[in-house]
């Protein structure tokens, strides 16, 4: 059975043995899951056997709609903040 795309980011979903559980046991979950534009939702499903797991995920992720665009945002550094303040006073 084919795993479809994460439904947050869009990544190719990875399947993985829980060990957990029952020796079929597995875990799918966002392969996204390092870099700057790593899934924020990271969903993971797990099914007793891989056919199972992979209904599982498959149902998740035709529910859901692809989100493709994430906005990240980033805190700015205290010399970035004293520098944004000074130009809006100078109004530069
Ligand atoms: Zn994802």
């Amino acid at each position: 059975m084919k795993l479809k795309p994460c439904p947050f980011c869009g990544a190719p979903a990875e399947m993985q043995t829980w060990h957990g559980g029952g020796p079929l046991k597995r875990m799918i979950s966002c392969s996204n899951v390092e870099g700057p534009r790593l899934c924020h939702v990271g969903p993971a499903v797990t099914g007793a056997t891989p056919r199972q797991a992979a209904a599982r995920w498959n149902k998740r992720a035709g529910d859901a709609p692809v989100v493709i665009h994430t906005t990240v945002v980033r805190r700015m550094s205290p010399d970035e903040a004293a520098d944004k303040e000074f130009r809006d006073a100078i109004g530069v």
